[in-house]
């Protein structure tokens, strides 16, 4: 997986000082709203998000036997099942697809897993038309940029920045409201889907038992991209297997809950392999690519393992005090918000993802509205853990850092020391306070007080106020 974490400071930096995209970063609030308001009308909503966690242990932890189930379903349907390692084999795949039956445009569904294996590169690369079909996907591809949030792609530009960019991609100018818009892009895509030779999607899930594909949306663009084209392929992720058509339902009454506050999304498909002699509609070839890329060794590190039974609902980005200052495109990855902290550096490695763990307040939010209470925090720990004792990849801290870390251990093991630490800046702070705070410390630290005043040191320790008090 490409990332660009590297730049993360820069780039989070600047998007906090980006006013337009603090206007439209605004908007997330009122998702969490209908999230909680949609939950509290669930009689048994907690218990349903217990349930989903229960079953998500259970199939994590037995995913091959439920995947060898899949395929066998699959096959059984009239699909074919092919397995990619990586991201490179799963557009490999595609590619080989399209060439033996004469493939040149592809309309796509909004999928997370193929910006993760960047698949609209490699058709581009191969002289394959892709059209990206969700609206906010169209939009972020007219402007050659990536999706900035998990549900909502283009939740950073306003009306009058996809006004603008319509006049000049599609050569459609003085658009005003939304309508009119999704009408100009409606048309466009209308030819597309009508053309298109290939359709390719992601999955929300694929239940073992039965063989069936599950895809939820609310445009219509995903039933589009399924039927209409001769070939469907679904390429999926492996932990998005689940057992049964009734554990499926467990997950259907939480999914759109959790991400839109909407008690079920407008459309849900389910795709049981290729068409039938006697259906009226759906693709003649059907093939499904599961799809590894990294899942098998997070699945192998129990400390990581959860991560797997994220459901991509982006309510944990909505309700992120990070996420909200800075937007998705800050972090560099298709995966954002904290579940991108943790999934990103797992797929590309802590050494390019060193400072997502860190771009956290550790507040538990994300871990409080997750609806499979996924312990975001507990892993953001362990991965900044990892970094700090240099356990992960070749990444570790540089020399400063490990002499700070040391100096700070050896202060917090000897008491004199650690009071003397403390007591005597507290008696020499007086020149570098203002209003009884720092507005700016010195030198390496000084990055603590570009945004927030620190407060002074206490004159008296709690130690010995407590002495006082007995
Ligand atoms: S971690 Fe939880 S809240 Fe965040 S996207 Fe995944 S399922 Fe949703």
């Amino acid at each position: 997986m490409n990332v660009q974490t590297e730049s993360f400071i820069r780039d989070s930096t600047a998007a906090v000082q980006n006013k337009s995209l603090q206007a439209r970063l605004r908007v997330l609030t009122s998702f969490t709203v209908r999230r909680d308001a949609a939950f509290a009308q669930l009689k048994d909503g907690e218990a349903l998000r217990d349930r989903a966690r229960e079953i998500k242990e259970q199939t994590i932890s037995n995913l091959d036997t439920y995947l060898i189930e899949l395929e066998k379903n699959v096959v059984r349907l009239g699909g074919t099942v092919h397995w990619a390692r990586t991201g490179e084999e799963a557009c490999a795949i595609v590619l080989e697809l399209a060439r033996k039956n004469n493939v040149s445009l592809v309309v796509k569904s909004k999928s997370m897993v193929t910006e993760e294996v960047e698949l609209n590169d490699a058709l581009e690369h191969a002289g394959i038309e892709a059209v990206e079909t969700d609206l906010g996907e169209y939009i972020v591809q007219l402007a050659h940029e990536k999706p900035s949030h998990i549900l909502a792609p283009a939740v950073h530009k306003s009306k009058g920045d996809i006004s603008e960019l319509f006049a000049d991609k599609l050569g459609v100018a003085n658009l005003k409201e939304a309508e009119e818009m999704t009408v100009v892009a409606r048309k466009r895509l209308r030819e597309k889907f009508c053309t298109a030779d290939m359709g390719i999607t992601g999955a929300n899930f694929a239940v073992a038992e039965t063989g069936t594909i599950v895809l939820v949306e609310n445009e219509g663009n995903i039933r589009l991209s399924t039927t209409l084209p001769r070939i469907h392929v679904a390429l999926v992720g492996i932990e998005k297997v689940v057992p049964s058509l009734d554990d499926l339902a467990v997950f259907l009454k939480i999914l759109a809950r959790s991400a839109s506050g909407q008690k079920m999304s407008s459309y849900v498909s389910f795709i049981n392999g290729a068409r039938k002699a006697d259906e009226a509609d759906g693709a003649e070839e059907f093939h499904l690519i599961l799809l590894d890329n990294g899942r098998t060794r997070i699945l192998a590190d129990e400390e990581m393992r959860e991560s797997l039974y994220c459901l991509r609902c982006g309510a944990c980005l909505n309700v992120c005090p990070v996420y909200q200052k800075i937007g998705g495109h800050a972090y560099g990855s298709v995966y954002s918000g904290p579940i991108g902290s943790i999934l990103t550096p797992a797929f590309a490695g802590l050494e390019k993802a060193k400072d997502l763990p860190f771009a956290s307040t550790l507040c538990g939010a994300c871990r409080e509205i997750c609806p499979v209470r996924i312990d975001i925090p507990r892993i953001l720990l362990k991965l900044r853990s990892d970094w700090s004792e240099g356990r992960h990849d070749s990444a570790g801290p540089s020399l400063p850092e490990k002499l700070a870390i040391k100096l700070w251990a050896f202060a917090m093991r000897h008491v004199f020391i650690y009071n003397l630490a403390f007591r005597v800046p507290a008696f020499l702070q007086g020149p570098l306070l203002e209003d009884g705070k720092f507005k700016g410390l010195p030198s390496v630290l000084d990055g603590w007080t570009q945004n927030r005043d620190f407060p002074a040191l206490a004159r008296k320790s709690f130690r010995s106020m407590w002495h006082d008090a007995e």
